[in-house]
């Protein structure tokens, strides 16, 4: 927990992974009391909202969104059209999926591929109509 009282999450921006302001934490909880399950969602200055859901496990994919829980937005990241980000967590197998796993722990949420994004300036994403 923070000192300040803010929401801690593992999300980061899965462009320039700054981290993120504004965050928001929803718990989607209730289902079955010993799932976590919540979304996750923050904001960055120079790429807009991000959204992850960790469903008793790490999320396996960073959102671009709208707002908090709000549509996805499609990115232009490289000249290429993008919806999501692979975390390192979507990128394991799906044996390496089964083994028990800290839904927070950052180094899973971390984008999987960072060669493609490494190039990314700031200018180059832009969000389109
Ligand atoms: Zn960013």
């Amino acid at each position: 927990m923070s000192v300040s009282g803010r929401p801690v999450t593992p999300l980061r921006c899965p462009i320039c992974q700054n981290e993120l302001d504004r965050v928001v934490i929803r718990d989607i909880g209730g289902v079955t009391a010993d799932i976590v399950w919540q979304v996750h969602a923050g904001f960055c200055y120079d790429h807009g909202w991000f959204q992850a859901e960790i469903v008793k496990r790490p999320p396996r994919e960073i959102f671009g969104v709208d707002r908090p829980f709000g549509p996805v937005r499609r990115l232009i990241v490289d000249g290429e059209e993008t919806f999501a980000f692979t975390t390192v967590w979507g990128a394991l197998s799906g044996d390496e999926q089964r083994q028990p796993a800290d839904p927070l722990d950052p180094r899973f949420w971390r984008v999987s591929d960072r060669s493609s994004l490494a190039a990314v300036q700031p200018g180059a994403i832009r969000r389109k109509a």
